[in-house]
């Protein structure tokens, strides 16, 4: 059995963050589909085109990456994906409450599909897409957290 992991985000935009959460994945699974939800009811500042293009770019030269976009529930796009795991990063206790309830849920939903956490490296665990956004909004400078390939 192929190991798939689904890495399901919104990625508005790909931080630092989840690159590093991403390449310490690869060696886990035989492929890892980086997958933008798509969600009526969330106003994105970019693009979907856009934020898969960052993706795309970011990890050009790891064959195992794929990017996708999806609607609907993230445990029907992992069996649409003959995904088995769920791979998501974890930065504090808060991200453990929300992450934690998240994975029950789908556990009680389907048993085969595994919720895999990685816990941040210490030096990107300050990183999120809703401060990123932030300072971009109030026109701060936020190369520092994104990678080389994500350019504004
Ligand atoms: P969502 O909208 O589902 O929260 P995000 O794009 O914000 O999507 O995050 C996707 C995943 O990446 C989540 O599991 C989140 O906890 C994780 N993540 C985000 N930022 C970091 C970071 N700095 N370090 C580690 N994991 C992170």
């Amino acid at each position: 059995m192929e190991r798939i992991a689904v890495f399901p985000g919104s990625f508005d935009p790909l931080t630092k963050g989840h690159e590093s959460i991403v390449k310490r994945a690869i060696p886990l699974f035989d492929k890892i589909i980086i997958s933008i939800g798509i969600n009526a009811g969330k106003n994105a500042m970019f693009d979907i085109d856009q934020r898969k293009s960052w993706i795309k770019n970011t990890f050009i030269d790891d064959s195992t990456i794929e990017v996708a976009t999806y609607t609907g529930l993230t445990i029907d796009f992992c069996k649409a994906q003959n995904a088995h795991f769920i791979l998501r990063g974890l930065r504090s206790n808060a991200d453990f409450t929300y992450e934690n309830g998240i994975a029950q849920m789908n556990k009680s939903l389907i048993t085969n599909i595994e919720t895999v956490f990685l816990v941040t490296e210490p030096e990107f665990s300050h990183i999120s897409s809703t401060i990123v956004r932030d300072i971009i909004r109030n026109n701060g400078n936020v190369e520092q957290f994104l990678p080389n390939a994500v350019t504004l």
